[in-house]
């Protein structure tokens, strides 16, 4: 813990940290040191991680990355940390975020964008870590850190972690529970972790995950041993490789990649089969309607009266604008906007509805393909390498939008999916590939990825 709080010090230009708690931190690595001597040591016990700040922390600040939350206090901790801290974890501190995980390069933080620690061969161009986990990829890829807490609501750990050359995984939605999450859009969000290695994302992930009755949709099975899965290998399995992932556009060394990585299963044992996912290109619009829409519905109670920032006014109309302006940044006001838009009276059956239709569309293509037998399937994990830090934050946030494209479908279909690093393109920066699985069939990606690691 000790030689972790060093580290933060001098690397705090990278704005990985939004909070350093030391204190804490070395508080709970005495205990630790307490529990090993007793010999009863937790599977986590001393392991110092930081924690992305949309996870309420008791007594500890949770900004969500925004201004609104500024002097929020939570006086209960997240399910997702509270399990970590049972099982021996010490806190490091709070993650910097994508305003309240909006955003695809950490440039939306109310408190700074994120540096990645990497850079392209030869240039002092900085390089944004991806988002809205930024924080948490950047911790974990520059040693600030062991492990990370992030979350996933279209892409948010496996785009950073392929950005940064970490590993991350999204469970299936409900195997981790959401309770003391900061929400963006409840039927897509799910936590989970981002490390360096496959077998500290399977360590971790078995800590995070289980049941939880404080959240509805969190599933009431038990935690399979995902370490024990990691050296399974991949004899036997069938992997997909959906030909609508073959965007245009993609880079000639992502399609190499992609190929490699098909390769590396096929020489491992596994069968490699092409596989159609008709209704891909309809995910990204989908999810840029389905997420604001939900959005729009949780952010709601940033008015001023429970929650952080109040700006007076003349009436409470007036103090619910005043505090909303102040408070919200501009991203986070256009989601606000498009999903009211999305939702309202006369909009609602031709945008929403439709939304929501494609969404059971998408869920039935990978349903049909695991049902013709395939295990996993192989994509690339983003469309390109890290971009520059501006290089799309001032373009149209549509630009920022398509970099998603191969992490949605995940989300709206519920599944699992990891992001796995597989090599560095032509000018130095990691590419990943990512793995999508069965419903809570985490442990075959966790296999599969160890391969491809
Ligand atoms: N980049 C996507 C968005 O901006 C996903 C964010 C996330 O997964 N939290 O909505």
């Amino acid at each position: 813990a000790q030689a972790h709080i060093d580290a933060l010090e001098k690397a705090r230009v990278l704005n990985a940290y939004l909070l350093e708690t030391p204190d804490r931190a070395l508080k709970m690595a005495e205990a630790s040191d307490a529990k090993i001597a007793k010999g009863e040591a937790g599977p986590l016990e001393g392991l110092p991680l930081g924690i992305k700040d949309l996870f309420c922390t008791e007594g500890v600040t949770t900004t969500a990355g925004s201004k609104i939350l500024e002097n929020f206090e939570p006086h209960y901790e997240s399910a997702v940390s509270a399990n970590l801290w049972r099982d021996g974890a010490v806190m490091l501190g709070k993650l910097n975020l994508d305003e309240f995980a909006m955003g695809s390069s950490n440039e939306t933080s109310a408190y700074g964008g994120v540096i990645s620690p990497w850079r392209r061969t030869g240039s002092d161009v900085k390089i944004v870590p991806g988002g809205s986990s930024g924080g948490s990829a950047a911790a974990v890829a520059a040693h600030l850190c062991l492990g990370a807490t992030a979350t996933d609501t279209g892409g948010s750990i496996r785009q950073p972690a392929a950005f940064t050359g970490t590993v991350g995984i999204k469970p299936t939605y409900g195997r981790v529970s959401r309770w003391g999450t900061v929400a963006f859009a409840s039927s897509l969000d799910q936590a989970g972790p981002i490390a360096r290695t496959v077998r500290d994302c399977a360590i971790l992930l078995g800590s995070m995950a289980g049941p939880d009755a404080r959240d509805t949709t969190c599933v009431d099975l038990p935690v399979p041993d995902f370490e024990a899965a990691v050296s399974r290998g991949v004899k036997g399995l069938t992997i997909g490789i959906p030909k609508e992932y073959r965007v245009e556009g993609m880079p000639a060394e992502i399609q190499k990649l992609w190929d490699d990585g098909a390769a590396w299963l096929k020489d491992a044992g596994a069968t490699i089969r092409e596989i159609s996912l008709p209704h891909t290109k309809l995910a990204l619009p989908a999810y840029y309607i389905v997420a604001p829409a939900e959005a729009s519905s949780n952010l709601a109670r940033y008015d001023g009266v429970r929650y952080g920032l109040r700006v007076p006014g003349r009436d409470i109309a007036a103090m619910y604008e005043n505090t909303r302006a102040a408070g919200f940044g501009r991203e986070v006001k256009r989601r606000i906007m498009i999903g009211t838009y999305v939702l309202s009276a006369g909009y609602y059956d031709a945008y929403y509805v439709r939304a929501q239709k494609i969404r059971t569309l998408i869920k039935r293509d990978f349903e049909e393909a695991y049902a013709a037998g395939v295990d996993a399937i192989l994509t690339p994990a983003t469309p390109s390498s890290a971009f520059g830090v501006g290089e799309k934050a001032s373009a149209d946030p549509v630009e920022m939008y398509l970099n998603d494209v191969f992490t949605v479908t995940v989300n709206m279909a519920g599944l699992p999916g990891i992001a796995v690093p597989a090599g560095l393109d032509g000018q130095g920066l990691p590419l990943g590939l990512q793995l999508i699985g069965r419903p809570f069939d985490e442990e075959t990606l966790f296999a599969t990825a160890e391969v491809i690691e």
